[in-house]
Order: C-alpha cells, then sequence, then structure tokens
C-alpha cells in the first residue's frame, strides 16, 4: 500500500490522513468546501509539530510525512490511489453519490472504504460495479489517537477486501475488529443509551451536562456524554442518531432528543464552532 485517497478533510478525513503519511503512504486528501484543505492542512503541520516536540517523530521522519501529503480540489486525483477512504459527512445519498463518481475514475482493483458511523455499507457498494472491493474502515476521533477501527463487511463485500483492511488498519498501529454491516455497528449501537439516556435526563431537568459528565467520568469513563458529543460534532452525532433510528425502522429505542435538533439548529456543534454543550476557546 503506498498510496491513499482521502475523501473529505475534515475531522476524520484529516486525521486519517495524519495516521496514513505518519505510516510512510503518500496520500491524496480532497475536499470540496472552500478553505477545508488549507484548515486540514494547518492541523496536520500542528500534530506534526506536537509529534516533534513530544519526542514521537524526528525532524527528518515529520518532512517525510510532510512531504507524502497532497492536497486537491479535483477527484479525479484519486484515480492513482490503492484504497480510497471515505470521510464525508454522515448522508446516504451524498456519500453514495461519491462511490458512483469513485467507481468511474478509479480503476476496478481499487478498494473504496467508507468511514461511515452507521450507513449502510451494502448500500455504498450496490451503487458500485465492485461491491466486493466495497467496506467500512470506521476510524474513532480522534483518529491518529483512538486505536481502534471497525473493518465492516458488507453483504457483498469479499474477504481479500476484509483482509487488505485489516492488514493496513495494523500497518498503521491500530486495532482492527470485523464487523457486520448492521446499523451503527458495534460501538455507534451500543453507545446510543449513552448519548440518548443523557439527553433525557437533561431534557428532563433531572440533572444538566457537567453533573452528567462528571457523573459518567467518576464510573471510569474517559469523557462524559455531553464532552464527546461536543468532540464528535453535534450535528455528526445528530446524523447518526437519526440514521440508526430509521435504520431500525423507527424502533422507539434510538429515537434522537429534539434538543440534539436545537442546539444544531443553533449552530452549537461543540468544539468546532467553540460552541456546544461547552464553550471552546
Ligand atoms: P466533518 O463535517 O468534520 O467533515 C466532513 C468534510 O467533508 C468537510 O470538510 C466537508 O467540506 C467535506 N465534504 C462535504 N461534501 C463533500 C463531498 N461531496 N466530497 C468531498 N468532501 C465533502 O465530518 P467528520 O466528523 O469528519 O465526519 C466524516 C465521516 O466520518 C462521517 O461519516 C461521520 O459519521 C464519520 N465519523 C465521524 C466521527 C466524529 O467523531 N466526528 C467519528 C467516526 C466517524
Amino acid at each position: 500500500m503506498e498510496h491513499v485517497g482521502i475523501v473529505g478533510a475534515g475531522t476524520m478525513g484529516r486525521g486519517i490522513a495524519y495516521v496514513a503519511i505518519t505510516h510512510g503512504v503518500q496520500v491524496t486528501l480532497y475536499d470540496v468546501a472552500p478553505g477545508a484543505l488549507e484548515s486540514a492542512a494547518a492541523q496536520i503541520e500542528a500534530w506534526l509539530g506536537e509529534a516533534t516536540a513530544r519526542g514521537r517523530l524526528d525532524e527528518g521522519e515529520a518532512r517525510r510525512a510532510r512531504d507524502r501529503l497532497r492536497l486537491s480540489a479535483t477527484l479525479e486525483d484519486l484515480a492513482g490511489a490503492e484504497i480510497v477512504i471515505e470521510a464525508a459527512p454522515e448522508n446516504l445519498a451524498l456519500k453514495q453519490e461519491i462511490f458512483r463518481q469513485l467507481d468511474t475514475i478509479c480503476p476496478p482493483g481499487t478498494i473504496l472504504a467508507s468511514n461511515t458511523s452507521s450507513l449502510s455499507i451494502t448500500a455504498l457498494g450496490a451503487v458500485t460495479r465492485r461491491p466486493d472491493r466495497v467496506a467500512g474502515m470506521h476510524f474513532f476521533n480522534p483518529a491518529p489517537i483512538m486505536r481502534l477501527v471497525e473493518v465492516v463487511r458488507g453483504l457483498a463485500t469479499s474477504e481479500e477486501t476484509v483482509r487488505a483492511l485489516v492488514d493496513l488498519a495494523r500497518r498503521w498501529g491500530k486495532t482492527p475488529v470485523v464487523v457486520k454491516d448492521t446499523p451503527g455497528f458495534i460501538v455507534n449501537r451500543v453507545a446510543r443509551p449513552f448519548y440518548l439516556e443523557a439527553l433525557r435526563l437533561i431534557g428532563e431537568g433531572v440533572a444538566d451536562p457537567p453533573t452528567v459528565d462528571r457523573l459518567v467520568r467518576a464510573l471510569g469513563f474517559r469523557m462524559g456524554p455531553f464532552e464527546l458529543m461536543d468532540l464528535i460534532g453535534l450535528d455528526v452525532n445528530l446524523s447518526v442518531s437519526e440514521s440508526i433510528y430509521h435504520a431500525f425502522f423507527e424502533e422507539p429505542r434510538f429515537r434522537p432528543h429534539p434538543l440534539q435538533r436545537q442546539m444544531v439548529q443553533a449552530g452549537r456543534l461543540g468544539r468546532k464552532t467553540g460552541k456546544g454543550w461547552y464553550e471552546y476557546e
């Protein structure tokens, strides 16, 4: 594996790009939004600086990693990649359109992976002529730090594709877990009550976000549900909540909470907008 294409330079795309370039892989990072690529490059530069300052990378390694990153606003530039990892917004129609385009741009052997948190890998593969080479490669936030990667096997995904992604995750220092294509896979399925019950608590006025977060941290979790929603992005968290709810045919256990939508309507998306359940510098 020498060249990986990444679609979407947001929170996850830039994190995955950092992991790849610091493990010897050339990356073409693509985005459509003005400024997204520059912002991703600045963040990656900051991570490289931090890693050098802490002695995790020497100056030469950081320079070589930097040289492996290409930014592009042209999807066709991903044609030379052996694997493309899509990290665009959590919207099935949008992702299907991207997969349709990638299918025409990339040679038939290229693996097309999605970083989706909850959407059907089978539905993404179905819009391509290579559903056997379509799979999920679900990194967690922040991608440079979190070791778990869910490798998601769609109904038509081949064993060879699963093996290639498991090997790649291992080479990148990650811990891959192969999961079935089911709404939310394992982690986001298990995490539903973590967020939703906490939202119900504050919705009913039982406690406020800092209290719930403190209690959950006291139980041994690294972060409480509101801190984690702010890290993930409330827009992303709402999309994932809605996608899992609908995918289970409106199962009441998974019903999103009106407060999530209200926060998104207010533009309080968490750390990335400086304000969510908490305020940030
Ligand atoms: P984000 O909003 O931070 O970034 C999405 C990026 O995609 C933006 O830069 C946007 O400009 C770009 N984009 C929009 N339309 C595009 C298109 N047509 N082509 C290319 N780029 C396009 O979102 P994110 O948090 O990075 O999430 C991306 C994916 O990763 C989602 O599927 C999400 O569910 C998943 N995910 C997110 C997290 C998290 O904690 N944020 C964790 C794991 C997985």
